[in-house]
């Protein structure tokens, strides 16, 4: 593969109403970084409630003929929008890479994985199917329809700024809903992108809008009565107060929130696997991922063999610029998340974990200015570590050393947040287990990052996840529509007089 090219437009990113760009109306803006250099790429305008209120009544007045269109209609406007994603799926990458940091290659992998649920979500006909029941009683029929809700939003994070919203307007429009995306205003032109290719793939205006913005965009939406349902993917505390906030306005929520997600390896795991899959999942994306490992539990005397390795590894990592294609991670999004990592390395140092690898302070060479840390890996940590405890969202590794089995069990079963966990191991029956008592939403065995395929679902467990109904797949359908149950009879089996006794089936 040549050098890809770089995303350098400078261009204010705004919002898409109707069919348009339009800049935002509240004077507003913010800076967006591209994070390998550290300076001021772009400006992102914030949307004031004016420009929410548009695209909600944008969205509200496409919806009666949207939600009227076949299924297989609205399933060939995504097709088309398909092809233009795998046409141009290396310049959404590049633009990933310029505002979030990953490297080109894994932002390649973030569109491919959108893409799939794009794929699920051409399916629709199938997907919206009914079921029905020929003579439920002696001449008549009853079957159930899904519905679409009407205008739904999506309020999405930093870390997957195309994957994660296509969790979840592919499915929604594929339902027969209007959609308002509010993109993170750290990297915001993925989105504005995306929503040109679904216009130019024949989408009608007004079907899919962006806003862009922070806090006052997101409870204008929350409060707003013609939002029907809304979809959000972001960090815990945020998560909890957007389904608190949604439900208290009447609305369906399904809020994703935070991780720290254990892999387990087992005496009988084999160690170099282990070591490749423990780098690869807690430094790739610099560990900005919800589903990062960013604690290693370490049974028996597994730790004495992996540790050094892996201490090896952390140390001779290729950090770079994104864009490098042999790079191994990137920079992390802004200046303050770089802080705030290196400063939880301190924390765990005055907490006594071992810091077997520090990467405080790593620069790059000709990108001083980037926002660089490098990768960090601590030994020794135990449960009431705010190391071990809380989500530091960065490439640091936290070792847990336990006894047996059942010891690394209970502590996976005991933290607060449940999105994803793995387990190492090549004994069926152990693996086994694992998977049935592990209170955790997503499981992989000898699979570092188990992200369910599109057609499954997506969505942690505890604190990970406040809502019913898990992103994308079979559980997607259901959050965007709602069921209607229809029964029918015609004059000719329906009898003389006014029936009084609750019917049953005759
Ligand atoms: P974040 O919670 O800061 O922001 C997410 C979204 O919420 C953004 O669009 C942001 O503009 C908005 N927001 C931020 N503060 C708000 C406030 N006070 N009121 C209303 N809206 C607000 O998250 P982030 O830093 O962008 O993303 C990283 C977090 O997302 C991590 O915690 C990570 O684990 C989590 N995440 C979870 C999943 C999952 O599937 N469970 C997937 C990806 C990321």
């Amino acid at each position: 593969m040549g050098a890809p090219e770089a995303f350098t437009h400078t261009a204010d990113v705004g919002h898409f109403i109707a069919g348009q760009r339009v800049p935002a109306s509240s004077g507003r803006s913010q800076a967006v970084y591209n994070p390998a250099t550290g300076a001021v790429a772009r400006q992102v305008q914030l949307a004031a409630e004016a420009d929410v209120n548009a695209a909600v009544a944008a969205a509200q007045a496409a919806f009666p003929a949207w939600a009227d269109t076949p299924p297989i209609r609205r399933a060939r406007v995504l097709n088309q929008f398909l092809a233009l994603m795998n046409q141009h799926r290396d310049t959404l990458a590049a633009m990933i890479t310029a505002e979030h940091g990953k490297v080109f290659t894994d932002a390649q992998g973030e569109v491919s994985r959108g893409i799939d649920i794009l794929e699920f979500a051409c399916g629709a006909p199938q997907l919206l199917k009914s079921d029905f029941t020929d003579q439920v009683s002696t001449g008549i029929d009853n079957w159930t329809l899904r519905q679409p809700l009407g205008v739904v939003a999506g309020i999405t994070p930093f870390n997957f700024p195309c994957m994660v919203p296509m969790w979840m307007f592919p499915v929604a429009l594929a339902c027969g809903n209007t959609f308002i995306l509010k993109p993170s205003e750290r990297d915001p032109s993925a989105s504005l992108f995306m929503a040109e290719l679904l216009k130019q793939a024949g989408l009608p205006d007004g079907v899919f809008n962006v806003v862009q913005g922070d806090k006052l965009a997101v409870d204008t939406l929350l409060k707003h009565p013609d939002v029907r349902a809304i979809s959000f993917v972001g960090s815990t505390p945020i998560a909890q107060y957007i389904y608190e906030t949604g439900a208290h306005h009447g609305k369906r929520v399904q809020a994703l929130g935070g991780a720290k997600n254990h892999m387990v390896v087992m005496p009988d795991a084999d160690v170099e696997q282990a070591v490749d899959a423990l780098v690869g999942a807690g430094y790739g994306s610099a560990g900005e991922r919800c589903m990062a490992i960013s604690v290693a539990v370490l049974v028996g005397d597994v730790a004495d063999k992996l540790v050094p390795k892996l201490a090896e590894r952390a140390r001779t990592l290729k950090i770079k610029n994104g864009m490098a294609l042999d790079a191994e991670m990137g920079p992390i999004v802004t200046r303050e998340a770089r802080d705030r990592i290196e400063g939880y390395i301190g924390v765990g140092v005055e907490e006594g974990a071992t810091l077997v690898v520090d990467g405080r302070g790593h620069t790059v060479a000709g990108l001083e200015n980037g926002f660089f840390t490098g990768g960090t890996l601590f030994d020794h940590v135990t449960p009431e570590m705010r190391i071990y405890k809380e989500e530091i969202f960065g490439p640091v590794l936290a070792c847990v050393r336990v006894k047996d089995f059942a010891e690394a069990l209970a502590l996976v079963n005991a933290h607060e947040f449940g999105n994803g966990v793995a387990c190492f191991t090549s004994d069926g029956n152990v693996a086994r287990e694992f998977s049935r008592r592990v209170q955790v939403g997503m499981v992989g065995i000898n699979v570092p990052i188990p992200v369910p395929m599109a057609w499954h679902g997506f969505g942690g467990w505890k604190k990970s996840l406040f809502g019913d109904t898990h992103a994308y797949g079979e559980e997607g359908v259901r959050f965007y529509t709602k069921q209607k149950s229809v029964m029918q009879r015609w004059p000719a089996s329906i009898g003389k007089g006014a029936e009084f006794v609750m019917p049953t089936a005759k």
